[in-house]
């Protein structure tokens, strides 16, 4: 049944801890009825911050001088996805900056056959590489990947022309959601939330796009300023206490409007408090994405502010998110894709 508007604004709206542990706990009762409270591990390789658009909200924006941009070699990305297969997560995601040159979606069909091979085709790949051709998306996906992650960013076209440059936009990134989903991936999407001009009828709205959409997948956090974004004026009286809140009570309002979809926890909201991955998945969400990219390559990956996990190791952090995830009386999937629910009825 599609949600209910007004339901959506009221969840979105709850004030007070009490009530907003109450919230939670409806979400995760949601969660463990629908989706059950194993937590999938998805390896997360940021391959480059080499970027052709400029999001006003990005720190990796075209414009932004101040990182060397930088690629990982094909060795290197895939030393990264054996340590993933290796080390039981059952699935990666390859992260980076859009482009669309030869070059690069030649480099991107040549590793998914590569990791593809070394894990005898039993490493699951999601890609979130922004929005490309359909010859592309397909070339991707024959090549072995089954996921893609492309978040909406907001669904308020207004507030989307804002914050982008005018020659991005939402309707193409709309149209390449369509064309993932007709080719076969398991497709997420998800939005900023406390993004400037944004009103909790608008994350509402965003939740029924979610639902309008059928997506399987859902990628949502805190929008957090980066003072090399022409948005830099929001870095000093940023408040990050409610973002965070906002960014809980939204996995929340999805899991129980949306019920059987993946929903990631996601780096921003431990950016935002130590344990804030581990929140979101008591508010509902049941995947997330360990960071396994070289530490050597992490500073140049900063979409925003204190971005966590700078100088952490894959290993560290392995040994580090297995105590937290056992601390909250969850379970690892480990070698397992932990496909969609949603996705599966759908296929059905
Ligand atoms: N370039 C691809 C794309 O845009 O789909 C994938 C990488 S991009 C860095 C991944 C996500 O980072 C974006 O979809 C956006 O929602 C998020 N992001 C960018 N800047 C952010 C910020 N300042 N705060 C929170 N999330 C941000
Ligand atoms: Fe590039 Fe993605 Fe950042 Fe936009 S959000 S500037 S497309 S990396």
């Amino acid at each position: 049944m599609r949600p209910d508007n007004e339901h959506l604004i009221e969840l979105l709206s709850t004030k007070g801890e009490e009530a907003l542990q109450e919230l939670y706990k409806q979400a995760y009762e949601v969660k463990k009825q629908f989706v059950g409270t194993t937590v999938y591990f998805r390896g997360l390789i940021e391959l480059s911050n080499i970027c052709t658009k400029n999001c006003y909200y990005c720190g990796i924006r075209s414009g932004n001088p101040e990182f060397q941009r930088y690629q990982l070699s094909y060795e290197e990305a895939m030393a990264e996805a054996i340590w993933c297969y290796e080390n039981h997560y059952g699935s990666l995601v390859i992260q980076a900056g859009e482009r669309e040159d030869k070059a690069w979606t030649d480099f991107i069909t040549r590793l998914i056959k590569g990791v593809k091979e070394a894990t005898n085709g039993k490493l699951g790949i999601t890609l979130s590489l922004g929005e490309q051709t359909e010859d592309i998306y397909r070339q991707w996906f024959e090549a072995g990947a089954h996921r893609y992650l492309l978040r909406i960013e907001t669904t308020n076209r207004d507030l989307y022309k804002q914050l982008h440059p005018a020659d991005h936009s939402f309707a193409h990134r709309l149209a390449c959601l369509r064309i993932l989903k007709k080719l076969g991936y398991q497709v997420g999407t998800g939005v900023m939330v406390g993004l400037p001009g944004q009103s909790i009828a608008n994350i509402a709205d965003d939740i029924l796009f979610f639902y309008d959409e059928d997506v399987d997948m859902l990628g949502m956090g805190p929008y957090i300023p980066h003072h090399g974004t022409p948005l830099k004026h929001l870095v000093e009286g940023f408040n990050g206490k409610a973002a965070l809140e906002l960014g809980l009570k939204m996995i929340a309002a999805c899991r129980i409007a949306l019920k059987d979809v993946n929903i990631a926890t996601t780096t921003a909201l431990q950016a935002l408090h130590p344990e804030g991955r581990e929140l979101g998945l008591m508010a509902g969400a049941n995947v997330l994405m360990p960071n396994i990219t070289d530490t050597k390559y992490r500073e140049g990956y900063q979409l925003y502010e204190g971005k966590p996990c700078l100088d952490e190791n894959a290993n560290q952090c392995i040994s580090c998110l297995s105590r937290r995830i056992a601390s909250i009386g969850e379970t690892i999937g480990f070698d397992e894709w932990g496909d969609s629910r949603h996705f599966t009825k759908r296929q059905e």
